[in-house]
């Protein structure tokens, strides 16, 4: 992280501006919106600073001296004139005062952010000054997509936080009790303009919640795809701000992890081939558990829930034991790693069908219909088949497949490491045999792997 972010308290506050012009009375509307006393030095204001709020600053009518910084909480240039604008930084930082020098990062020793003003809810957003027009970007969308009437919501939870806190007292039941609220008809309500209609559904609700009223969670089973945090569904990622606790497996990567709640608990359930970090039955079972603590439970799982991912036998616990759950698909790792490849998985002229077979070794040999995998314009697709490959190459072609078949291997598909090889499946053991391929790798047969030689359109930069 490049800065930390923080809001700062200027009620009442001295703040010094160094410059009068239209830059400065930007600077200077936002913060007498939030409450601070402001001195201006400059030689003369602009008409519309003085017009607006010749009033409500002291103006100094003079140029910027060296003893201007004494006593004030912020500091801000805003001049035209270089030397003015780094000695403001200079004395400001000598005397640790926080100081910004307008559009010039390296004098500021804090950054302004682009801002949704939607008091008392307030988002701030920042490149660092990498990318200011970037971040204006985003508040655009922001202020499209954040109703105006987001801060009579929150102004009105503000106004009954005392008086749930009197009728619940567990922290976490009044989260629970103002998830509902935001995600619900009386949100809608304030969002529709009958803010009074809303605020009577609320005091209602509040009156009849109570203590007694013990909630049973919820759990989510949520594919988070093959890695890529673009590749999540809406629906996972509002589900995974809403966790308590998540329980995750290694598929699943840092960068999709980082966007559950911060403050959700996070447990490695995690596999391994063959070494279950936590044995199956004792997932199925702290699922259940911890939703009748009344917590809201993401099972986060690499890819699809529903393929090679016994999310079935997860939910089949669930189901039993009353416990209620929803369940977000994901895209399968042979959907993402097939397109992030540029491998079309059928083709008009290569293949009518494709399948998905694991690959995983039981007693040293894979167990598969190998008639039906070497059915002609067909595409295969092998989960967990990297230990069993050289196995799977000889079984295909003893089989009929033609030793020249293109294969692929897509390692950590649809990631900035991703790597793909290509090759026949009568030599891709040897190509493979002194690299260093690792899990999680998919495989992919059949004559649609050469599509890549036109089609490859991802270059990860690692
Ligand atoms: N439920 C998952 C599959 C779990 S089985 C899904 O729908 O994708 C685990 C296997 O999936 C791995 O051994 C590998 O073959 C494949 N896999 C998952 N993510 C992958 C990725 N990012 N790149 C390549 N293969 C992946």
């Amino acid at each position: 992280m490049q800065n930390y972010p923080i809001f700062v308290d200027l009620k009442e506050q001295a703040c010094l501006m160094v410059g009068g012009g239209p830059v400065a009375l930007r600077k200077i509307r936002l913060m007498l919106s939030a409450g601070a006393n402001i001195t201006v030095v400059a030689p003369e204001l602009c008409s519309d600073l003085e017009d607006e709020f010749g009033e409500q600053i002291v103006h100094h009518a003079r140029k910027f001296e060296d003893s201007d910084i004494a006593g004030y909480r912020l500091i801000t240039a805003a001049t035209s004139d270089p030397d003015v604008n780094r000695r403001v930084s200079e004395l400001a930082q000598s005397a640790d005062i926080p100081v910004n020098v307008v559009d010039q990062p390296e004098l500021c020793s804090f950054i302004t952010p682009s801002i949704v003003d939607r008091s008392p809810v307030l988002i701030a957003i920042s490149t660092g000054g990498d990318a200011p027009v970037l971040a204006r970007m985003l508040r655009t969308k922001l202020e499209a997509f954040i109703p105006a009437s987001y801060g009579k919501l929150a102004a009105t939870m503000g106004k009954y936080r005392d008086a749930l806190k009197k009728a619940v007292s567990e922290e976490r039941d009044r989260r629970l009790f103002w998830e509902k609220v935001v995600q619900g008809p009386i949100a809608e309500l304030f969002f529709s303009g009958q803010s009074a209609e809303a605020e009577k559904m609320l005091h209602k609700k509040i009156d009849n919640s109570s203590d007694e009223q013990q909630t049973l969670g919820e759990v989510w089973l949520i594919g988070a795809g093959p890695g890529d945090p673009d590749l999540l569904t809406f629906r996972a990622l509002r589900l995974m701000q809403q966790a308590d606790v998540v329980l995750y497996d290694r598929l699943v990567s840092e960068p999709i992890l980082n966007l559950t709640r911060r403050d959700a608990d996070r447990i490695y359930v995690g596999k391994r081939r063959a070494d279950h970090a936590v044995p199956q039955g004792e997932i199925n079972q702290l699922l259940v558990d911890l939703a009748k603590q009344g917590k809201s439970v993401v099972r986060l799982k690499g890819g699809d829930p529903f393929i090679f991912g016994r999310g079935g036998e997860e939910i089949e616990l669930l189901a039993e034991s009353g416990v209620p759950f929803q369940i977000v698909p994901g895209i399968t790792a042979a959907s993402g790693c097939a397109t992030y490849a540029g491998i079309p998985l059928t083709h008009r002229d290569h293949a009518q069908s494709c399948v998905f077979v694991t690959g995983h070794l039981k007693d040293g040999s894979v167990d598969l219909n190998w008639n039906m995998l070497a059915t002609p314009n067909q595409t295969v697709i092998i989960y967990m088949g990297l230990v069993g490959l050289p196995h799977i190459c000889q079984k295909l072609i003893e089989h009929g497949v033609s030793p020249t078949m293109p294969i692929a291997l897509v390692e950590q598909g649809t990631t900035q490491r991703q790597k793909v090889y290509t090759g026949q499946l009568d030599n891709m053991p040897d190509l493979i045999a002194d690299q260093t391929v690792s899990a999680p790798t998919l495989i992919i047969i059949g004559s649609v792997v050469n599509l890549r030689n036109k089609l490859a359109w991802f270059s990860p930069e690692s």
